[in-house]
């Protein structure tokens, strides 16, 4: 599997469990060590929990995921699932509004790698 593939795999996991957490339940299964370090794109960001302990990192003083068309922030402390909060500008999201972000983000992310191969000779 490329690496590519296994970073959406890792998106999907953690993108699984927020939506999850924002209904408060809890899936089993799916480790802090499924997310990825970092992604980031025109809408959205995601990264595991910085360690760092610096006052001025900019990992550290993020949301772990960002969605901007929601204003969806999501927290969480050292492992994802755990000491969660979630806030955003919109009100009660329906489980497709959620679904419909997680396609948005899988989707903004590979355009974005094909691009990147265009430009670069598109080699994969
Ligand atoms: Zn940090």
């Amino acid at each position: 599997m490329k690496d590519n593939e296994l970073e959406t795999i890792e998106i999907l996991k953690s993108m699984i469990r927020i939506i999850s957490a924002y209904y408060n339940k809890k899936i089993d299964g799916i480790e802090s060590a499924d997310t990825p370090n970092y992604v980031n794109s025109y809408n959205f960001s995601l990264h595991r929990h910085c360690f760092c302990g610096k006052e001025n990192c900019s990992l550290c003083n993020t949301p772990n995921f960002y969605y901007r068309p929601y204003g969806l922030e999501v927290y969480w402390y050292k492992h994802l699932g755990r000491g969660m909060y979630i806030k955003s500008n919109k009100e009660n999201l329906k489980i497709c509004e959620l679904y419909d972000m997680m396609n948005h983000c899988v989707m903004e992310i590979e355009n974005m790698r094909y691009k990147y191969d265009i430009k670069n000779g598109g080699g994969v």
